[in-house]
């Protein structure tokens, strides 16, 4: 088991020996231009083949970061790899994590809360949603809305599954992809569905007939980008995983497709 820590003073993501400490976040990171780099008193590692950097662990970040620095993130979120370029030297890094995005709805987190709303709606909310691009937010494949808690919820029973059933499930859906990736690719491959494409995403997350009707009619009213439609599919894919179902199915698709309805909604009012 490995800490893991996002150094987003220079987004270095780091795997740190069980037992260290996360770094703190370098109170200059909005300053930093050159973001997805390194941090100046660092030199990068002679052999970036070796460097366990950036590789298979969850980035959190949230928007108080320049927009430019942001979209820095695009690029490996796509390709799984990080280019670090200096004077020097111009080095490729594995960038294989997960990224958790956490924002308010505006800048005071009032808004769309009816008990205290916020004044200066809607320039508020403009502002600081803008600072996500439409390219970084179609690179997101699922969000979710959570709306303030009313003080009544707070009184209802827990949900009847808990997180040690839902851990469970997810465990077994990645057992899943295991068996999976090792039968198709082979041992060594520790693929996830979210790392798949072209034929292999093709033969793993092809829809039933009514999942691929729906998928080209949402597609169309929602304007998904082509890459989209295939975060979609892989989403769908992991929704049969956590199913335990052998093939993904309209239900599949229709729930992966209402994790993009944000991105849809927010895309089309940002044009
Ligand atoms: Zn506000």
């Amino acid at each position: 088991m490995v800490n893991v820590a996002c150094d987003l003073a220079g987004f270095i993501v780091e795997m740190l020996p069980e037992g260290q400490k996360l770094f703190p976040l370098g109170d200059k990171a909005s300053d930093r231009v050159g973001a997805f780099g390194f941090s100046h008193a660092r030199k990068i590692p002679a052999n970036p083949a070796k460097s366990r950097y950036y590789l298979r662990c969850v980035c959190y970040l949230m928007p108080e970061f320049p927009r430019q620095v942001l979209d820095s993130l695009r690029q490996p979120l796509e390709s799984g790899e990080a280019v670090v370029a200096r004077a020097n030297a111009h080095v490729t890094f594995p960038a294989r994590f997960q990224l958790v995005a956490a924002m308010n709805p505006c800048r005071c987190g009032h808004a769309g809360d009816a008990a205290r709303a916020c004044p200066r709606v809607p320039r508020c909310i403009g502002d600081y949603q803008a600072k996500l691009s439409g390219p970084m937010l179609d690179r997101i494949d699922i969000h979710i809305e959570v709306p303030p808690v009313a003080h009544a919820d707070l009184a209802l029973p827990p949900p009847a599954e808990g997180s040690l059933e839902v851990a469970a499930r997810v465990a077994a859906a990645r057992a899943a992809q295991d068996a999976r990736f090792t039968e198709i690719v082979g041992p060594q491959s520790m693929l996830l569905n979210a790392h798949v494409e072209g034929e292999l995403l093709d033969r793993i997350a092809t829809p039933d007939d009514a999942g691929k009707r729906l998928l080209v009619e949402a597609a169309e009213r929602m304007g998904l980008t082509a890459r989209g439609y295939h975060r979609v599919l892989r989403v769908a894919r992991t929704l049969a995983d956590l199913d335990g179902a052998d093939g993904v199915t309209r239900i599949h698709i229709a729930e992966a497709l209402a994790y993009r309805e944000t991105i849809a909604g927010r895309l089309g009012a940002a044009a």
